[in-house]
């Protein structure tokens, strides 16, 4: 016997082909990950199918990408030499700017010698009599590890609509999730945007700049709020900076973890009318989304509260918008105000009133092909030299759909999603031992500001394998009814909202064919995080975990 034998999980050498754990994507839920893994003594390897780390943020460079929530919460708050020493230079953070942020992080703690970049993983499976998952990309050879950490984004599968012609297309076209890294000159060229969420949103003011004449494709109108960015407030800034744990941790008390905005008390029906409205235009010129969602705790529940908010903003879009017609087709008349990503912009409406850009009602004539020219709808064909595709994302599931992940018996992921996604707490799957997921589905996830729920899931993550390793146990999954609870209970908890009454990504409905299942969970991120930390501390509530009879096997490599 050698000195091997004594090592729990994760202690100690192990023979070089196999990992402690393997994480895909190298985002920011994969960097954080290696991080925390790392420090625990694991050994990990990332494999990320960009050429660089940053995840969305890597690969969503069209003009006028920046992040929705104030750059003093949008950022890791593990390290507090890093929070201290990093500067944001405006309220919301542009995406070159949080891009340097990341490849910082990343130089800081020394983490790219352990990435892969270039390496798309194909397939993932676990093999129940080693306890090992095996995944393999093109040109490596196969990777093995006790554990498998899916971090790969809730946003991360570009969906461009199969639309007849497409192929035909003279000009040049884009998805602006797969925007080219060199950028794309538009001064001067005819532009066609589809789609008007919150990619078309932040990019139309840009392009109508730059573009000799804008066609806006607009099936179905949203709701957009000002950011009112601003270079940032020095001042707010050293305030920031002095209390930046207590600021954290109050996050950490909140519905969509962003401090300063307290779990709401009061029912929106409990004000009069006037002073809901005044309400309102507080938060209108105070800029941002989360004031909106979290005045009242009822704004997404009553239908009475949340209309006078809508009505408010239709006003808003009226007074903005010149042309009454086109002002009118801007106004969201089909979902509550909030139950679809709430969308902010710097001179969205406004842009309506330049010369050079023109909506196109794709609702009432549907876009029926492309031509070799341009865009054909049902009533006339725009001729344009470049399509920018805003059509979004295969949500929350996509990503982990497109590898091929098979467990005990063969049973593929794929397979067990046909009918939507299940999870337990939107970290592990029943059936997939061993698997864990970063802001899985049923989890806040794109609920919450995502660094702060990245960071709660791969502490969580990190801290159960260290469990694992000191506990002898080898493979933890959860109970088949566990998670049949929890999905229900996510359902439960979205059907008391208004959330369900949109066709949003969020229930899969911008996927032809995807099960209309409501995926995030919005209970808020403080309930969901005393959840996790309840099971974990009682032991691992509804896992199921499988401890070596005879610890001194449970070795690493065994
Ligand atoms: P999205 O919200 O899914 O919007 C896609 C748009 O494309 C919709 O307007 C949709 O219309 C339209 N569309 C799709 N197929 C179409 C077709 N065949 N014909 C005409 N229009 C079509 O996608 P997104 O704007 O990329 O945003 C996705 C998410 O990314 C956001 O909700 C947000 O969570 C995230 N995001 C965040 C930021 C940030 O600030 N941090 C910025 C951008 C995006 P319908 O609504 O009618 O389907």
């Amino acid at each position: 016997m050698n000195d091997t034998s004594k090592r729990s999980p994760g202690e100690g050498p192990i023979p070089s082909d196999l990992l402690d754990v393997v994480v895909v994507g190298a985002g920011l839920g994969g960097l954080y990950m290696l991080y925390r893994l790392r420090k625990a003594g694991f050994r990990v390897k990332v494999f990320e199918a960009g050429g660089g780390v940053g995840g969305t943020w890597y690969w969503n460079r069209y003009p006028g990408a920046r992040c929705d929530i104030e750059s003093m919460e949008y950022s890791y708050s593990f390290d507090d030499e890093l929070q201290q020493e990093w500067e944001w230079p405006e309220r919301y953070a542009t995406q070159p700017v949080i891009l340097d942020y990341v490849n910082h992080v990343a130089d800081r703690f020394d983490l790219r010698r352990d990435i892969t970049f270039n390496t798309r993983i194909k397939t993932a499976t676990f093999e129940p009599s080693a306890e090992v998952w095996t995944l393999t990309a093109d040109g490596l050879p196969p990777i093995r590890a006790r554990w498998c950490v899916m971090a790969t984004g809730n946003l991360s599968t570009p969906q461009t609509p199969d639309f007849k012609g497409l192929e035909s297309f003279e000009g040049d076209w884009y998805h602006t999730g797969i925007w080219p890294h060199e950028g794309v000159d538009l001064s001067g060229k005819r532009v066609a945007v589809v789609g008007t969420g919150s990619t078309a949103i932040q990019m139309i003011p840009k392009i109508a700049a730059q573009a000799d004449h804008l066609h806006v494709f607009q099936r179905t109108a949203n709701f957009s709020l000002p950011a009112r960015n601003a270079p940032m407030d020095k001042e707010r800034e050293r305030a920031f900076k002095a209390t930046y744990p207590e600021r954290r941790a109050e996050a950490r008390r909140t519905s969509f973890g962003v401090s300063g905005y307290p779990l709401p008390t009061q029912s929106a029906l409990e004000v009069s009318k006037e002073e809901l409205v005044a309400r309102f235009q507080a938060l209108w010129d105070e800029g941002g989304t989360i004031g909106f969602l979290t005045c009242f705790n009822d704004f997404l529940v009553s239908e009475e509260a949340n209309e006078v908010a809508a009505e408010f903003v239709r006003g808003k879009i009226r007074e903005t918008v010149n042309d009454p017609e086109v002002a009118q087709l801007l106004c969201p008349n089909d979902h509550p105000i909030g139950s679809k990503r709430l969308c902010l912009d710097t001179g969205y409406y406004e842009t309506y009133n330049r010369d050079n850009v023109t909506l196109v009602n794709a609702r009432a004539t549907p876009i029926i092909e492309i031509t070799p020219k341009g865009i054909r709808t049902t009533d006339a064909e725009v001729e344009v030299d470049v399509i920018a595709f805003a059509t979004g994302f295969d949500a929350m599931t996509g990503a982990l759909r497109e590898i091929d992940i098979s467990a005990a018996g063969g049973e593929r992921l794929r397979d067990k999603w046909e009918g939507g996604p299940l999870t337990y707490l939107g970290l592990m799957v029943n059936g997939f031992p061993n698997m864990f997921l970063i802001t899985g589905p049923g989890s806040p996830s794109v609920k919450s500001q995502m660094i702060h729920s990245i960071e709660q899931h791969a502490d969580w993550i990190s801290d159960c394998i260290e469990y694992m390793r000191e506990n002898y146990i080898t493979a933890i999954e959860p109970e088949a009814e566990a998670e049949m609870r929890w999905v229900l209970h996510v359902n439960e908890v979205a059907d008391g909202t208004l959330y369900p009454r949109a066709n949003s990504w969020y229930v899969g409905a911008n996927i032809p064919g995807k099960p209309r299942v409501f995926m995030p969970y919005v209970a808020g991120t403080s309930v969901y995080r005393e959840k996790c930390d309840r099971i974990a501390a009682a032991g691992y509530e509804g896992f199921k975990l499988t401890t070596e009879s005879n610890p001194a096997s449970a070795v690493a490599g065994s």
